[in-house]
Parts: structure tokens; C-alpha cells; sequence
């Protein structure tokens, strides 16, 4: 019998397990089950062994087949910039590094392989030895969404649309930046990388600059993880289910990702027939939607919905989006139990 990482592999490289796969992708909610202060894993210094225990803590619960490989936050600090840290809550970035372009000029995009990312190395190894049955996906900011954590989105934007050498000179630091950290992190201890692309959202910037400037680094980011060999799934946010979009959903799939992560606006059924097969889906129930207020046959019937949907395809079960502190945990543990009792 496979076990949750192989069939987690099998489904994200295109293959079609009996049992579809899920991966609820856990950012910072496994600190609910131990009860860690988010501060007590951040610190800084960051404590691998409190979000280790957290991301096996909630999995021990829930039962699902992969995991992120560590309680995470945002690639700034290497850069100089603090995270907020509440107390119970998400960590966020309290400002960008590079406002002024020329502190870009003057850093390194191996900066970004500090303290707190040698604390989630470290994690990742502790997920990784304790748990090898199950998959460890490393979970880092897309493109343009890293590329807005370090230059400041709003100016990045400006960027695009009136400065063009700048907007690219962003855009190749923050792939390499990804590289670096990918490389770092998780060329040994990871089984696949998952870019968050919240920001890479073509009702954001527009398709013409989604085209110009997310396409081309994302391709520089999935051939960096193809020569070591980790599959990327890619979740970039914004409709690619109407026909309008089929052009960027083309040029998205072609730029070498093997899984694409469609967002909750999307129907899934529509995405799935505009990929045809070029690469694998993920998916599922909206986390702001039923999945956090639906009751318990509505999350049932919601994430039987998708199993049915997508039952002759490459397919991930997820929730439409990351999962943090406070999200109930039981619908969770719903969405999950589904999947895995649904036989194809
Ligand atoms: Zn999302």
C-alpha cells in the first residue's frame, strides 16, 4: 500500500491514486494544538522544535497526507526588516526592505537565508525524520507576492506601470531570492515546493503585466526546482476560469509547474477543462466560506462536490487557501476524513 507521501507525489506529477490526496496547507494552525505563542516560535531566535511540533501536532489530528515543514511567516528578516508577532496571531511584515531601490543594488538575495530560515531548516529536517511517510512541502511567497514583501506592492505596482528597468530589477531579485531560500531549505528535505501567489493575481496587476513580469520569473524558479528535482505547485490568486484568461492560464502552465492551485473564485470544473491534462489541480472548499462557518453536511456535501468534480483527475484535495491560528480545526478534520473515504 502507498503511503500518504507517495500518493501525494503520484497525484502532483499527474498520476491518478485510488485515494485523493490531501494537503490543508498548515501555516501557522498547528500552534492551536500545542498552544505555543506564535511569539514563542518566532521569537527571534526562531524555535525549530516548537513549530515542528506543531505541524506534526495538528497532522497527528487531522490525518492529512502532506504538510508544510514548518510554522511560517515572511521572507524579510534576512533583509532587515522585523515581523509583528502577536501574541496568538499570524506574523506579518512590519515594513518592506527596499522602499529606496538602491538598498536592492546593495543586497544580496542570499541575505534572505538568515537566523529565522536556519530555524525552519531545521524544522523541516525534525518534520521530515519523525514523519518520512508523509509528504513535506516546502511553502514559500510567490513572484510578484515576494517581490511586493520586499519592495512594498503598491510601489511595485508604480513600477510596472512607470518603470519598467526597476519593476524587472525587483522581479529578478525576488526570483532569486526564492531560489536561494528553495535551495537552502529544501533541495534535501522537502518533496515538493508551493509558491503562495496571492499577489500574482492578474485581477491585481493586470494580464498584460502578469504576462510580463510574473511569467518570466516563475519560469526562472520552476527550472531552478526541476534541476533538483522538486515539483512546484503554483497558487496564484484572481479568475483564470474565463475564457478571457485562457492566454495567461496557457502561458501559467507552460512556464513549467506541475500543479496549479486554482483560488476560491474559480470554478474548478472550468479551470480543469482549460488545463486539459498539462498539469495537475488543487483544490477544494472555501476557507473563508464553508469550510470555517458551513455546517457539518455542508462541509461534507462542499468537499464531496470536488471529489466527484474532479474523480478522473491528477488532483490534490485542499482548502482554497493557507490555514491559520483560530481556524476551527474540526471542519478540518471534515474535509479530510471525506476525501480520504471516497473511493475512485
Ligand atoms: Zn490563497
Amino acid at each position: 500500500m502507498s503511503t500518504p507521501r507517495e500518493m501525494f507525489l503520484e497525484a502532483v506529477r499527474g498520476g491518478i491514486p485510488t485515494t485523493v490526496p490531501v494537503f490543508p496547507r498548515d501555516l501557522t494552525l498547528g500552534l492551536d494544538v500545542t498552544g505555543m505563542s506564535t511569539q514563542g516560535v518566532f521569537g527571534p531566535p526562531y524555535d525549530p522544535c516548537a513549530s515542528a511540533a506543531a505541524i506534526l501536532a495538528l497532522q497527528d489530528v487531522v490525518g492529512h497526507d502532506a504538510v508544510v515543514g514548518c510554522i511560517f511567516g515572511c521572507m524579510v528578516t534576512g533583509f532587515g526588516v522585523r515581523l509583528g508577532i502577536p501574541e496568538a496571531g499570524v506574523p506579518y511584515p512590519l515594513d518592506a526592505p527596499f522602499r529606496e531601490i538602491a538598498s536592492l543594488d546593495a543586497a544580496s538575495p542570499d541575505s534572505v537565508r538568515d537566523e529565522m530560515l536556519t530555524g525552519m531548516r531545521e524544522s523541516y529536517r525534525t518534520v521530515r525524520s519523525k514523519r518520512e511517510d508523509l509528504a513535506v512541502v516546502m511553502n514559500l511567497a510567490g513572484p510578484v507576492t515576494n517581490g511586493g514583501n520586499l519592495r512594498n506592492m503598491e510601489l511595485l505596482l508604480m513600477d510596472m506601470a512607470s518603470d519598467p528597468d526597476t519593476a524587472h530589477k525587483v522581479m529578478r531579485f525576488s526570483a532569486e531570492s526564492i531560489i536561494s531560500a528553495m535551495d537552502y531549505l529544501g533541495a534535501d528535505l522537502a518533496d515538493a515546493l508551493f509558491l503562495a501567489s496571492a499577489t500574482d493575481n492578474p485581477d491585481l496587476i493586470g494580464d498584460d503585466m502578469y504576462a510580463k513580469y510574473c511569467i518570466p520569473a516563475l519560469k526562472e524558479v520552476c527550472s531552478e526546482a526541476n534541476n533538483i528535482g522538486l515539483p512546484v505547485i503554483f497558487h496564484p490568486h484572481g479568475r483564470f476560469d474565463e475564457l478571457s484568461r485562457s492566454k495567461i492560464l496557457d502561458a501559467t502552465v507552460r512556464s513549467g509547474i506541475d500543479c496549479y492551485q486554482f483560488s476560491e473564485e474559480n470554478d474548478g470544473l472550468s479551470v480543469i477543462g482549460r488545463i486539459n491534462g498539462r498539469c495537475s489541480v488543487m483544490g477544494g472548499p472555501d476557507v473563508t466560506g464553508v469550510l470555517l462557518k458551513g455546517t457539518r453536511d455542508e462541509i461534507i456535501s462542499d468537499t464531496e462536490r470536488f471529489l466527484n468534480d474532479f474523480c478522473d483527475q491528477p488532483y490534490i484535495m485542499s482548502s482554497s487557501c493557507s490555514l491559520h491560528r483560530g481556524f476551527p480545526i474540526g471542519n478540518l478534520k471534515l474535509m479530510t476524513s471525506a476525501a480520504h473515504s471516497f473511493r475512485r
